[in-house]
């Protein structure tokens, strides 16, 4: 018996693309759709089965070691074995490989929402009412895509297959190819008589409501995922997930960065010379925001642990006040003659713009809001 180097006709040290161009031409001259007759069939299985095993490393390695591969050399052959020729055949030139009919019940895409939350939603967590519309299971036929009462047939076509042959010509000349077959469309069934109320689809649309929990410390981008609870799949499939993508709005006072709550406040002169407690609305109620005597614009209070919590728990972050000192500019003429007393007894009545100063305070301020942005 020839060894499967001669069958290809290749020597014993030939390389992988030199055994594979060998049995591409053996192939096509050899394919019994080319050249009917056993003759050919025969040598069309001796060849594609040397292939199969010289193409793969380690079944070369063990023919060249022992002679034989795990059989007699013929093994794996013959009708409807599975492996062997057929599926060498179609990886090599293509070709639909056949398969069982397709499944009418499928999973439902998964979907994606947004829901829009105020920040003090994110700060004490809230309950969201989604409203959106969606596929759902057709409550008439459960899935089956039936009118009650009917069931589905095995189509007349392909005989439940879901898939037809078709002769087609190519460069080995006529072969068959698998299709899918039209008449019910890869199923294998046809329904004949479709559920009215979900035109055989099994499901149908609806708008739904849920109540979405929206836990403390989400932020805009912020995914919430829902397993099962996307759209029901076709034909009574289960359902695809759903995801809430969650917007906080921006907020009057508040500007977020990260857990940490900025907010500016404005500050009379007279309160930041003589120091004052003043009250900012927060999340927790009104709070005192102590300044100190001899604040600056630009300088900070922190309110710790009042600003937003962390998402996987822990402590809060803060609220911190950017102090605003507020130069009087409309006084009348008791204001300025306090104004010019205090100013002489400051010794100040002269005094010229004292640029390092009002340059570092600048510098300051950039430095506390700079980097704010949403
Ligand atoms: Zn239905
Ligand atoms: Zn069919």
């Amino acid at each position: 018996m020839s060894t499967h180097y001669e069958v290809l006709g290749v020597s014993k040290d030939a390389t992988g693309e030199e055994i594979k161009k060998a049995y591409r031409k053996l192939a096509r001259k050899h394919h019994p759709d080319v050249n009917p007759g056993e003759d050919s069939a025969e040598t069309f299985k001796l060849v594609t089965r040397a292939y199969e095993v010289l193409s793969d490393s380690g079944k070369r390695a063990n023919y060249d070691a022992t002679g034989n591969e795990n059989g007699n050399g013929q093994a794996g052959f013959g009708g409807g074995g599975g492996g062997g020729f057929g599926d060498i055949f179609e990886q090599f030139f293509g070709g639909g490989g056949a398969q069982g009919p397709a499944s009418r019940t499928q999973r439902g895409r998964d979907a994606l929402i947004t829901a829009t939350i105020d920040l003090a939603d994110a700060v004490t967590g809230t309950v969201y009412p989604l409203e959106m519309e969606t596929a759902v299971t057709c409550p008439t036929c459960d899935g089956t895509c039936c009118r009650p009462g009917t069931a589905p047939v095995t189509c007349t076509i392909c005989h439940g297959a879901g898939q037809v042959q078709r002769p087609v010509r190519s460069f080995l000349g006529q072969m068959m190819t698998v299709e899918t077959c039209a008449a019910c469309r890869g199923f294998g069934t046809t329904i004949p008589e479709p559920c009215t109320e979900c035109n055989g689809q099994g499901r149908i649309r609806e708008r739904i409501s849920k109540q979405l929990r929206v836990p403390a410390g989400v932020a805009s981008g912020t995914r919430i995922h829902l397993a099962n609870q996307g759209e029901a799949g076709p034909g009574g499939g289960p359902n695809g997930d759903l995801y809430v993508e969650l917007e906080v709005r921006r907020h009057k006072i508040f500007e977020r960065d990260g857990v940490d709550l900025h907010a500016r406040m404005s500050v009379p002169m007279t309160a930041a010379a003589l120091g004052a407690d003043l009250e900012l609305e927060t999340f927790d109620g009104v709070q005192v925001v102590e300044v100190e005597s001899g604040a600056q614009s630009g300088d900070t209070v922190q309110l710790a642990g009042l600003g937003i919590p962390r998402l996987r728990g822990g402590k809060r972050g803060d609220i911190i006040v950017h102090l605003q000192v507020e130069t009087p500019n409309k006084i009348d003429a008791a204001q300025r003659e306090l104004l010019e007393q205090l100013a002489k007894l400051r010794g100040e009545e002269f005094a010229e713009g004292r640029m390092e100063n009002s340059g570092g305070m600048f510098s300051r301020l950039r430095g506390k809001f700079g980097n704010l942005g949403a």
